[in-house]
This record gives C-alpha cells, structure tokens and sequence, in this order.
C-alpha cells in the first residue's frame, strides 16, 4: 500500500522552512492505519519487544496499539514536568536550542528488549535521546521503528550501530 498518500505536506509549520509530515489523513483512513500497524507490529516482532518505549505525542498514537496487539508494555518518555514519579532525563539539540525527555525511573528493568517508536524521524536527536534514556535503565534497544524517514536529513547517522526501520521515506 502506498501510504504516502496519506501523508500530508504542510509547508512552513510549526515554523517557516520546515515541511511538516502530517499523519492525521493517514489515522483517518482505517485501512492505511491499520496497514502501517501490522507493518510497524511484524517489525516489533520479530525484534522480540519485550516493551515499547514511545516520545510524546504522536508515538504514543503508534505504539499504544502495538503494545496491545503483541500483548506487551508501554512506556512514555515525555517532555519535562509531566512524569509524576522519580525519572530520569536526556537533554538534546534542537536546531535552535535544547529540548529533554524524561521516563520514569522503574520504567524498564535490567536487560528488557525494547523497541522505541515514533512517528517521524528528522535530525535523529529525539530517537538518541530516548535511546540513551533505556540504556541508563539497563533496558536493550532491539530496534528503532518510525512510519516516516526524513531521509534526507539522514537521522539514521545518530542512531548508528542500531537497528533502525522506517515504513515511509522521503
Ligand atoms: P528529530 O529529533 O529531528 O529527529 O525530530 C523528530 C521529532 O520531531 C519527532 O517526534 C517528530 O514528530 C517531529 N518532527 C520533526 N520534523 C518533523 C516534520 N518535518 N514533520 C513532522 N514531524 C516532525
């Protein structure tokens, strides 16, 4: 299925020069919906997930159905100030400034398999940032799943050495 005919190029937003990627047509149509999980599901298993971990928010929009679908957890890593237990954080560049993400601290157990999911991937920096984020928890990362790859801007660089999968690539 040709799923970027669900994908909606939205030029100059959330600020000017950015093409931004929108899914919603996409969550819309049941049929490409549903195609992208069972895509995203057989990658997650065959990776042997024992977990999900998912950036806040349209992550959470992907992974919380696979969870379901492979009868496995889910966890969020989201932005500063949400999480009310004890957590941990991940500072990284954005192209002007810094963001974080935080998961709390007895999120992942020593030697889980973990899959993190995401919508798209861009410069990488959210994707390494999570990353190191399982790894300080003693979590595995398996692999790296995202619907959409701006390969162009070659994320993939920041996540060498993993096992990274993108349904769509631009
Ligand atoms: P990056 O850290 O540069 O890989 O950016 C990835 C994060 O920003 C993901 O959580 C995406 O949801 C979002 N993002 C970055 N660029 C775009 C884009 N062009 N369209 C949609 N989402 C984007």
């Amino acid at each position: 299925m040709d799923l970027k005919q669900w994908i909606r190029d939205v030029p100059n937003f959330p600020m000017e020069g950015i093409i931004f990627k929108d899914i919603t047509p996409l969550l819309a149509h049941p049929p490409a919906f549903r195609y992208a999980l069972g895509e995203l599901e057989k990658y997650c298993r065959d990776k042997r997930a024992d977990t999900l971990v998912a950036i806040e928010a349209r992550g959470y929009i992907l992974a919380a159905p696979l969870a379901d679908r492979l009868g496995i957890g889910f966890v969020p890593a989201r932005k500063p100030g949400k999480l009310p237990w004890e957590k941990i954080r991940e500072e990284y560049q954005l192209e002007y400034g810094t963001a974080a993400l935080e998961v709390h601290a007895d999120a992942i157990t020593q030697g889980q398999r973990v899959v993190i999911v995401d919508d798209v991937i861009a410069t990488g920096g959210t994707l390494s940032a999570t990353r190191r984020l399982v790894e300080r928890l003693g979590g595995q990362v398996m692999g790296i799943a995202c619907l959409v790859e701006l390969s162009f801007l070659n994320g993939r660089r920041n996540l060498d050495g993993y096992d990274f999968f993108s349904l769509v690539r631009y």
